[in-house]
């Protein structure tokens, strides 16, 4: 594999020790650290792990941490005027919505309730229209500005570099587009509607993958020496050498985290490649805390 490993859990771990003099000075000003609350509406598995590592990550940094739950089948009004009251509680800097919301409540409508200086998870409206500018964009979506403190800390200059997006989500594809293209990088967005997906990747020196389909980008999409960016979380089954699928001791299929990236086939080819398990996931986490941090310091200010 000639492929430097780009280590996620490296620059979480210094990234999150950058955040200790601003919970310092909130802790100072506040009489209190910073406050995150996540709302949870409903009783969603997947949604329930990430708050399980919310909360630790909070707790290890040093932030406090409450999870509001509401029942599923609670009302749109009642999970709005929930919002209404986290947003008025001066003792609360953060505010996530845990997601998937329950099937018919409009996730846009409740997110723009929240106002733009708690919104760390940077997807309200305001925040992302402040990325269309060069300065004042605090609180970027977390997942793009984690690909993006990856790219810097993988050592890529962006200035002036080949870079190709493949995803344009509104809070991961489009918004990295920006960061990307606000440091001066030539870059290129591809999504479901491209055409030669190849012909674009093999040109990136700076490629990353946020499409959510396991396997999407092999070896034969990328530049040689290129820096690649894994976003995707898939869980597919562990297969065995001849390509059936592996039963754990329950005789149920065994499963396993895997990107968008065919990391075998990539790693060979890339210059630098994070993984999955331990890439973009735990600078996310970081970037959570880190404008949670930044709301609190800029709500102590006042
Ligand atoms: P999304 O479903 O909102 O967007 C997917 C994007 O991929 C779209 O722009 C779509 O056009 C594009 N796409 C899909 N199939 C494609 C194809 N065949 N060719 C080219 N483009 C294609 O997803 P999202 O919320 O942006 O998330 C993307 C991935 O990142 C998912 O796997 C998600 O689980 C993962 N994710 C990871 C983290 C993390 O912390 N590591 C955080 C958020 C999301």
């Amino acid at each position: 594999m000639p492929a430097r490993l780009i280590d996620g859990n490296a620059l979480a771990d210094r990234l999150r020790a950058e955040l200790a003099p601003g919970i310092a000075a909130v802790q100072a000003a506040r009489g209190a650290p910073p406050r995150l609350a996540a709302l949870l509406v409903g009783d969603n598995a997947g949604a329930r792990v990430y708050a399980r590592s919310q909360a630790k990550s909070c707790a290890e940094a040093g932030i406090a941490y409450d999870l509001v739950e509401m029942p599923g089948d609670s009302s749109a009004d009642a999970v709005a005027a929930r919002i209404d009251a986290l947003a008025a509680d001066a003792s609360v800097h953060g505010i996530l919505l845990q997601m998937p919301l329950p099937e018919g409540m409009n996730a846009r409508d409740m997110a723009e309730r929240i106002p733009p200086a708690k919104d760390v998870e940077g997807i309200t409206a305001a925040n992302l229209g402040k990325l269309l500018f060069y300065e004042g964009a605090d609180l970027v979506p977390c997942t793009a500005a984690a690909a993006f403190e990856l790219i810097r800390f993988a050592g890529c200059e962006i200035k002036g570099a080949e870079c190709v997006v493949v995803g344009h989500s509104p809070i991961v594809g489009k918004p990295l587009v920006c960061l990307i293209t606000n440091a001066l990088g030539t870059c290129t967005c591809c999504h479901i509607g491209t055409r030669d997906l190849k012909a674009h990747t093999t040109r990136a020196e700076i490629l990353v993958v946020a499409a959510g389909k396991a396997g999407l980008v092999t070896g034969e999409h990328i530049r040689p020496g290129a820096t690649v960016i894994d976003v995707g979380i898939n869980r597919v089954p562990v297969l065995d050498e001849k390509g059936e699928p592996v039963l754990n001791e329950k005789g149920k299929k065994k499963m396993q985290t895997v990107g968008d990236v065919d990391f075998a086939s990539a790693a060979e080819v890339a210059g630098a490649i994070t993984p999955v398990p331990g890439g973009v996931g735990p600078v996310t986490v970081a970037m959570l805390l880190r404008n949670t941090v930044r709301a609190a310091q800029a709500q102590a200010r006042g």
